[in-house]
């Protein structure tokens, strides 16, 4: 058995169609135009080239997008001031900045200061508390992409074992918390491993879905999970150079062997990574309805 490969990159392109008939109405009809400002500090060339990728996606789409970047060693002062202007910005509904930042910089202070209200990467604790109350609030990028990904992809999650391996506070803990919502793609029964766990195979093993958020290259291979699984692979791991400079990818998930064992399966790339800058961009949308009572 071969499985079926679940794209993001054609669940992006669908979710971005519509998108782009939601904003042309909006702006059409009640003149509203979702604005997004993305801030970078420093040279980080991953997060330069996510920037560059949410801008033009943004553009895309029709939404009013800023970069601003900033030198690497600005002062976290700067960078507060900066974020409560756009705070105060009635043109921007989306605030997004970009991580990791540079040592210097206390990452949670300047979480917190975005307005809950532009936080469209989901990462305030005001929306991560609604998030696990399972209130509406803005739902973090990553783990939002991959629960349209699962509906879309008509996966059942009711009732399923899930095993995440990963718990950070942007993808595996927040994954946890929306799945076992009682929710689409929720009512899922949640194992959360991570470097302590003491049996990771055990667990893999009786997996009806595995969401591998590790950051670690072809970690988890076919015999370790069971026939008929359903694979989500978040990580992005740089494995080489081609030819032409470009980096080679590899997910956290050995494709090649595990996809002749599951269900379905995301590639990397193409899988989860476009999905995330999609779900920046819906909640850069609902931003802006929500700021206008729409
Ligand atoms: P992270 O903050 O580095 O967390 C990695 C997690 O994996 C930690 O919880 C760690 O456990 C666990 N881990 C590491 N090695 C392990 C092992 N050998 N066995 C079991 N658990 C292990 O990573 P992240 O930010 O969540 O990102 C994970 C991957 O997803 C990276 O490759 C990243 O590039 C990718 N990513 C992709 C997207 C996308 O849009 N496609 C978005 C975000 C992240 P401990 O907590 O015990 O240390």
């Amino acid at each position: 058995m071969s499985a079926k490969i679940i794209s993001g990159t054609e669940t992006a392109k669908a979710i971005r169609e519509e998108l782009k008939i939601e904003v042309a109405e909006l702006t059409e009809k009640h003149g509203v135009v979702p604005g997004l400002v993305t801030i970078l500090v420093g040279e980080y060339p991953a997060s330069q080239s996510y920037v560059t990728a949410k801008n033009k996606t943004a553009h895309a789409l029709g939404i009013h997008s800023e970069q601003v970047t900033l030198d690497a060693d600005t002062p976290e002062e700067e960078l507060l001031a900066l974020v409560d202007k756009y705070n105060k910005d009635d043109k921007i509904n989306g605030i997004l900045v970009q991580l990791p930042l540079p040592k210097h910089i206390d990452e949670a202070k300047v979480l917190y200061a975005i307005d809950p209200k532009k936080d469209v990467d989901g990462f305030h604790p005001v929306n991560i508390g609604k998030m696990v109350l399972g209130e509406e609030c803005f739902l973090p990028c990553t783990p939002h992409g991959i629960l349209e990904l699962l509906m879309r992809s008509g996966v059942e999650t009711s009732g399923a074992e899930v095993v995440i391996v990963g718990r950070s506070n942007i993808v595996g803990k927040p994954m946890a918390n929306l799945m076992l919502q009682k929710r689409d793609a929720g009512n899922a029964t949640i194992t959360l491993c991570h470097t302590r766990t003491k049996d990771i195979d055990f667990h893999l093993k009786r997996a009806d879905i595995i969401i591998a958020a590790v950051g670690v290259a072809n970690m988890i291979s076919a015999d370790q999970v069971k026939e008929g699984v359903v694979v989500i692979d978040v990580g992005v791991n740089r494995v080489g150079k081609a030819a032409n400079g470009k980096a080679i990818l590899a997910g956290d998930v050995d494709f090649d062997s595990v996809k002749e064992k599951a269900a379905a399966i995301t590639p990397v790339p193409g899988g989860v990574g476009p999905m995330t800058i999609t779900m920046l961009m819906k909640n850069t949308v609902q931003a802006a309805r929500q700021a206008n009572g729409l």
